[in-house]
C-alpha cells in the first residue's frame, strides 16, 4: 500500500470512530504521524493504536487525538495550553487550528526533541516548556482551551483557574491503571460544567520533573 492510500484509510478510520469535524480532519491530514515516531514504530504510524516514544511514554491513538481535538472546539484565534507534549504530535495538530499553542512536558528530553521537530516542520506558533504542567503556565494564562494528555485523579485546580470564562478543558480523569474517563469541562460565569465523553487509557499525570 502506498502512503497516499495509507493516509486515505487513516482519515476514513478516523471518521468511522466519530471524528467528523472537517477542520480537525484537515489538520490531522496535514500532520504526518510518522515524523513523531522513531525506528520500527514508524511503519505503524497510520495504525489506530498508541505507540511507545522515549522516556517510557506513549504517543496517543489517532482516533483519541481526533476526538479530544474535536471536543476542544478550537477557534482560529484561540490560545491553547497542552499539558503532556510527549512526541509533539497533538501539539502539531493544534498548531494548525489555533493562533498559539503552549505545550509543557515534565521530561526535558521529550520537550527538546519536540521543539526541534516543530522548527523543522515550520510550526512557529508552538512554544515548548519543561515543567510540571499540573501547575499550568501562570506566565501565559489565561487560556481559551486546555488539553491534558495524561490522566489525573481530578482536574488540577490551577488549570481550572487558568481557563478563561467560556473556555474549555479536555482531560482524562481516573486512576492510572483502571479505566479513565475523558471529561470536557466548560467554565461558565456560574462555575464549571462537566461532561463525560468516553472511556480512555492514558499514562498518569505525575508531579515534578522527570529524570530524562
Ligand atoms: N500528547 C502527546 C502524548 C502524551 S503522553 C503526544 O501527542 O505524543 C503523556 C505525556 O505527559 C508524557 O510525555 C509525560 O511525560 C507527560 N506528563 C505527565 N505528567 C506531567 C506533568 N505533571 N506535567 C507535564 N507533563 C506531564
Amino acid at each position: 500500500m502506498d502512503s497516499a492510500e495509507q493516509k486515505m484509510q487513516f482519515v476514513f478510520r478516523l471518521r468511522s470512530k466519530g471524528v467528523t469535524d472537517d477542520r480537525v480532519l484537515n489538520a490531522m491530514e496535514r500532520v504526518d504521524r510518522r515524523q513523531f515516531l522513531r525506528g520500527t514504530f514508524e511503519a505503524r504510524a497510520y495504525d489506530d493504536m498508541p505507540l511507545p516514544i522515549s522516556c517510557g511514554q506513549t504517543i496517543s491513538q489517532p482516533s483519541i487525538v481526533g476526538l479530544m481535538t474535536q471536543a476542544l472546539k478550537v477557534g482560529p484565534r484561540d490560545t491553547i495550553l497542552e499539558v503532556g507534549t510527549g512526541s509533539g504530535y497533538q501539539a502539531a495538530i493544534l498548531s494548525h487550528l489555533a493562533r498559539r499553542v503552549y505545550t509543557v512536558d515534565r521530561h526535558r528530553r521529550l520537550a527538546e526533541r519536540a521543539e526541534t521537530l516543530f522548527t523543522e516542520l515550520d510550526l512557529h506558533n508552538i512554544t515548548v516548556f519543561t515543567s510540571d504542567g499540573s501547575h499550568g503556565l501562570p506566565s501565559q494564562a489565561p487560556f481559551d482551551r486546555i488539553l491534558v494528555t495524561a490522566a489525573a485523579e481530578d482536574p488540577p485546580s490551577p488549570l481550572l483557574a487558568q481557563l478563561r470564562e467560556g473556555g474549555i478543558m479536555v482531560i482524562p480523569v481516573g486512576q492510572s491503571d483502571t479505566v479513565q474517563t475523558l471529561i470536557k469541562a466548560t467554565k461558565t460565569a456560574d462555575g464549571m460544567e462537566y461532561e463525560e465523553l468516553c472511556p480512555v487509557r492514558f499514562v498518569p499525570l505525575l508531579e515534578g520533573l522527570g529524570d530524562g
